[in-house]
């Protein structure tokens, strides 16, 4: 109701509402602002404000107050200062206006502008349908990252209030930019230690791609708060008393968790709303300068009033997650015999919960060691990023678990602490302390107890690996290694050995196609890869090294107008021949088909298309496939028309030679009214009267009405035709057509 509201506003208000709105963004960044920036901040407005004059939203608000929201909430929800600002309001100039990217660095400076640039480089990546390009986009957003965090954070604003008025936009779109977002940028929101907008994030992403369970769970919520709201006043009573007691400056509050975690514990614990019995988590914000002190305290308060969990307890104060997030948890049971989740975090540790990175910048003169710890995060990122070696797929594969999964806490023989992702093997502590050291590594000991190098590592446990020199890499190591820079190296690894050895394979591939007659271009290699289902020509040359394949298969591989052709061998299926001129040649025995094309009398091996079956007296035509040979098709095939339209250069004339030797296999579809004796009849249609060679009949009969298959051998399409003429003539028999496919 709002959006239309706005729409009719009249251009004298919609001029208020814009300045209302640029006004509220100031004083956000008041305290923020230095000599000289509210200026800026009013250039980079105006600019915007400028550019998008004739533009308006789905909605029909004018365009401008988009990025002034997107401004605000780099401000108020992500604490960014005035440069990111500046940004966020010209973010969406470069791409969709006269603005360039020139006129901004001359206005705003080099920094300004290098963000505005990944900005526009990432919104032009992101129009994208299938995986690789999502991966791409993926890759391409960790690669500004790690260029300048503030581009990706500004992008997550962007995303944010884009996803807070996704209202307007079509269904498509929803459910694109939703998944997109389920898909990117939460586990980013997430990374970063945005924790508040992952949730929102994930939360309106739901709202969209499964409305009706999102809107139940609402439901559900509201109607169970005033019972918890209860709840929660009696659980807190008591820790306040006693805070109160002790003088602590605190705040104490009772929040439901995300509609997306509640549906996550339902799913993946299997279990109703009602039984989940973490819906809300009681968190305490210490205001105080002796945070880890003052933590334990409340700590202890709260356990003195309530039994705790003793598996439950984690300490994110003395070892704080490597996005910068510190807090205590702890599970307590509370009255009635629920488990209740209690969170202790000072105002610092709060703040850096919420605002995730650019809190963390904020502290770390304060902080320095954790710090470094994000910035390790970033540095590996960029790593893995320069490794020509990996394909966007499979770099997002590999990341993947280093972004979604918790971390663990593992320690080295000398006590350093290193973070792995939770389920990380001994294998992968090898490699995240040294790619030697991995790909050397025979076992390890673990807290002195020797264990194979795919034992996965528990917090604090303590690792010593043990390596030979002549180990060398295995393939099944990447079965059972989880970290994205062990997989990495790996992979790298093996190919190199693999390259090696591919080598020869090459030399003799050529000396094979030399002695067809085939030229050995790129083009042959990519066809003779692919038609042997081979991933790369790579793993086709490792094939014939090893022994794996023989290029004795090649023989019968013939070149005709610069197209290879496959012969395939078919030895199941019965036999047929096409013959396009008189002079029909001698047929080379049985298991072969004899076949001519155009002007050529090259005998050429072929498979029958599987969805139209065509037998000899039909009308067909050849289709050269990619991956398998010659294709016959029906000419009025379902697919014909698509594969005439769009391939039209892979088709290839062909027609068929008279042979009674051989026989085809077809098959009718029959139905009709059941009654005794019916199949009686057909038997004797089709191996009495006519003398064909019936290969299999199944009937299905109920209520008094059958339907069949009969597959028969045929030389010709007449005897086909009869075949379904006498059927039809048959009586209680309805129809007779002939079988398209299987
Ligand atoms: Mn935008």
């Amino acid at each position: 109701m709002v959006e239309i509201e706005k729409y009719n506003l009249t251009e004298e208000e919609e001029k208020k509402l814009i300045l209302r709105e640029y006004r509220s963004l100031l004083r956000a960044l008041k305290l923020r602002l230095k000599k000289g920036d509210k200026k800026l901040v009013r250039r980079a407005f105006e600019i915007a404000a400028d550019a998008h004059q004739h533009m308006r939203r789905k909605s029909g608000e004018p365009y401008i107050l988009h990025p002034l929201a997107v401004a605000k909430i780099v401000v108020e929800e992500i604490s960014l200062g005035v440069t990111s600002v500046i940004c966020a309001l010209l973010h969406d100039t470069v791409e969709d206006t006269e603005v360039t990217l020139k006129e901004i660095e001359m206005e705003f400076g080099n920094t300004t502008a290098k963000i505005i640039e990944g900005l526009t480089k990432i919104s032009t990546v992101v129009e994208s349908k299938n995986t690789t390009q999502q991966a791409e986009n993926f890759k391409k957003i960790l690669l500004t990252l790690a260029d300048d965090p503030r581009v990706i954070l500004i992008k997550i604003a962007d995303r944010l209030h884009n996803m807070r008025t996704l209202v307007s936009m079509s269904r498509e779109k929803q459910l694109k930019i939703s998944s997109e977002t389920t898909y990117l940028y939460a586990p980013l929101a997430n990374r970063l230690g945005l924790y508040e907008i992952k949730s929102e994030l994930e939360d309106l992403a739901l709202k969209y791609t499964e409305t009706e369970v999102y809107d139940e769970i609402v439901d559900k919520l509201k109607n169970t708060r005033r019972e918890r709201t209860r709840y929660i006043n009696e659980f807190i009573k008591p820790i306040k008393e006693e805070l109160e007691k002790n003088h602590f400056d605190f705040e104490i509050t009772g929040r439901p968790k995300s509609i997306h975690s509640i549906l996550h514990k339902i799913r993946s614990k299997h279990v109703t709303f009602e039984e989940v019995y973490d819906l809300f988590a009681i968190r305490i914000i210490l205001k105080t300068n002796a945070e880890k002190e003052d933590c334990w305290k409340v700590f202890s308060i709260v356990t003195d009033l309530y039994t705790y969990s003793k598996d439950r307890l984690r300490d994110w104060i003395s070892t704080p997650k490597s996005n910068g997030y510190e807090a205590l948890h702890t599970t307590v049971m509370g009255p009635a015999g629920r488990w209740v989740e209690v969170q202790i975090r000072t105002e610092r540790m709060n703040e850096i919960a919420e605002k995730g990175l650019a809190a963390h910048w904020k502290y770390k003169e304060g902080n320095a060691g954790q710090e470094s710890k994000l910035d390790e995060w970033l540095k590996h990122i960029k790593e893995l990023l320069q490794n020509p070696e990996s394909n966007a797929l499979d770099f997002i594969q590999d990341i993947k678990s280093d972004i979604f999964l918790d971390e663990i806490y593992v320690y080295t023989p000398q006590g350093d602490m290193r973070i792995l992702p939770s389920g990380a093997t001994a294998l992968d502590f090898a490699f995240d302390i040294h790619s030697e050291l991995g790909k050397n590594c025979i076992g390890a000991k673990v807290n002195y107890k020797l264990v194979p190098l795919s034992h996965p590592l528990k917090n604090a446990d303590q690792i010593e690996i043990i390596t030979s020199k002549k180990q060398k890499p295995h393939e099944d190591w990447l079965k059972f290694v989880k970290t994205a820079k062990a997989k990495s190296r790996i992979k790298y690894y093996l190919k190199e050995e693999k390259r090696v050895i591919a080598q020869d394979g090459k030399v003799i591939l050529f000396k094979k196609l030399e002695n067809l007659k085939i030229p050995t271009t790129t083009a042959v290699i990519n066809d003779i890869a692919s038609n042997y289902k081979f991933q790369s020509p790579l793993d086709l040359y490792y094939a014939i090294a090893i022994g794996s394949f023989e290029t004795k298969a090649l023989s019968s591989i013939k070149y005709l107008n610069d197209k290879v052709i496959f012969v395939v061998e078919e030895k199941k299926e019965p036999i047929k021949e096409l013959l396009s001129t008189e002079d029909a040649k001698e047929i080379p025995g049985k298991g072969y088909e004899l076949i001519l094309f155009g002007e050529s009398s090259d005998k050429i091996m072929y498979k029958l298309a599987n969805c139209c079956q065509p037998i000899p007296g039909d009308d067909v035509f050849g289709f050269v496939t990619s991956g398998e040979g010659l294709k016959i098709h029906r000419t009025n095939c379902p697919n014909a028309a698509s594969l005439l339209a769009n391939y039209g250069h892979r088709v290839v004339k062909a027609k068929w030679a008279k042979n009674k030797e051989i026989s085809f296999l077809t098959g009718v579809k029959i139905n009709g009214i059941d009654d005794v004796g019916v199949i009686n009849k057909i038997t004797n249609v089709v191996s009495g009267e006519l003398k064909m060679n019936m290969r299999s009949m199944s009937i299905d009969s109920s209520d008094g009405v059958f339907e069949g298959t009969i597959m028969v051998f045929v030389n010709h399409k007449e005897e086909l035709d009869v075949l379904c003429k006498r059927l039809e003539e048959l009586e209680g028999i309805n129809k007779v057509l002939r079988l398209d496919s299987n």
